[in-house]
């Protein structure tokens, strides 16, 4: 397939990228850059740097050709979501429909989105299926529930095949090392985590230990980098053979807590990561985990390096060669 990827220079689209050069697709990557790094472009793919709100690149770029596009540009920090809508109203949702008009305007029919479990908002039971009520607690899980419902009526009126990926905790790095571009100011549990480990930061703060959980610290459901990869070739293949639109949870179904993560982490580094229990972090939930009996039933695909040692030790990996150059 000749794949255009959107936000590819970024943590999950790099991963995405390197799987789909592994399996001899041809890649184009599109990215603003503004929070991709140029050293997550590989040498095997074609990179134009452009932005989604700049409508005439991204249709220039299109004309090129593509069987699919993979979009993941988004902003996703949940809580700036809160403060500034209009980033997210902007780049989120009329930056999608900016890829969806041009994807119109160049013939191309088939899109892999990256959606999110924000959009389910309060967990109303556990594991999460894709029928759960869909209730964003904040304005990121918003963007994507409204951008999934703008595909939708683009299959029906445009007949553009989506393939929704609502992704879980993305976690890990490549096994073989090959993605070395780190998050610039991560706000995620486990490149935090890693941070400290490394000395770059002082502590963790833990956001409260005293939610209805086993250990009372939060639960998620962390799914490997390459895991979610592999579901995106898997989603394209299928909407391209079948011509239906597909939506689906991608977890790895096992909650682990911040605490067990942090033992994990210590265990497997040997560094010590100086901690702190601070206040809940408004807008988290005790505890969520995915169903994706979904995505085995439709797609074939199962997680496969998503067990905690495999995300801390290749995450740990790629920190300790870029922060400590060991
Ligand atoms: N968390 C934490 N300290 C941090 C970052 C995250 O205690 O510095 C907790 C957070 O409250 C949640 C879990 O780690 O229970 C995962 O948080 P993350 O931001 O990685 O993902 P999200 O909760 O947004 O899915």
């Amino acid at each position: 397939m000749r794949v255009l990827v959107i936000g590819g220079a970024g943590y999950i689209g790099s991963h995405v990228s390197r799987q789909l050069l592994d399996k001899g697709h041809d890649v184009t990557v599109y990215d603003n850059l503004s929070s991709g790094l140029r050293k997550n472009i590989f040498a095997e793919e074609e990179f134009v740097q452009g932005d989604i709100m700049d409508y005439e690149s991204l249709a220039a770029t299109m004309k090129k050709g593509f069987d699919a596009v993979v979009h993941l540009a988004a902003f996703k920090a949940a809580g700036e979501s809160m403060l500034m809508p209009e980033k997210y109203s902007r780049n989120n949702i009329s930056g999608s429909i900016n890829i969806m008009n041009a994807m119109c305007e160049t013939g191309i029919k088939n899109i892999c989105f990256s959606s999110s479990a924000a959009v389910y908002g309060e967990p109303r039971y556990n594991p999460i299926d894709e029928k759960h009520p869909q209730e964003p607690l904040n304005y990121y899980g918003f963007t994507k529930l409204a951008i999934e419902q703008i595909l939708s009526w683009y299959d029906t009126l445009k007949g553009i095949k989506a393939a929704v990926l609502r992704y879980f905790n993305a976690a890990g790095y490549d096994v073989k090392g090959r993605v070395t571009g780190l998050e610039k100011n991560p706000q995620n549990l486990i490149p935090v985590i890693m941070e400290t480990a490394c000395g770059v930061r002082k502590k963790l703060e833990i956001f409260g230990d005293d939610y209805p959980t086993r250990d009372g610290s939060g639960v998620r459901d962390y799914i490997h980098v390459s895991d979610l990869a592999d579901a995106h070739i898997a989603a394209l293949e299928y909407i391209g053979t079948n011509k239906r639109s597909l939506l689906v949870n991608l977890g790895s179904e096992e909650g682990i807590s911040v605490k067990e993560m942090l033992a994990a982490v210590k265990r497997i580094t040997g560094k010590e990561v100086p901690f702190t229990i601070v206040e809940r972090r408004p807008g988290d939930s005790a505890e969520l985990y995915a169903s994706s009996k979904k995505a085995h039933a439709e797609l074939g695909w199962k997680a496969e390096r998503s067990g905690v040692d495999t995300i801390v030790e290749s995450t740990w990996n790629a920190y300790r060669k870029e922060i400590l150059h060991e």
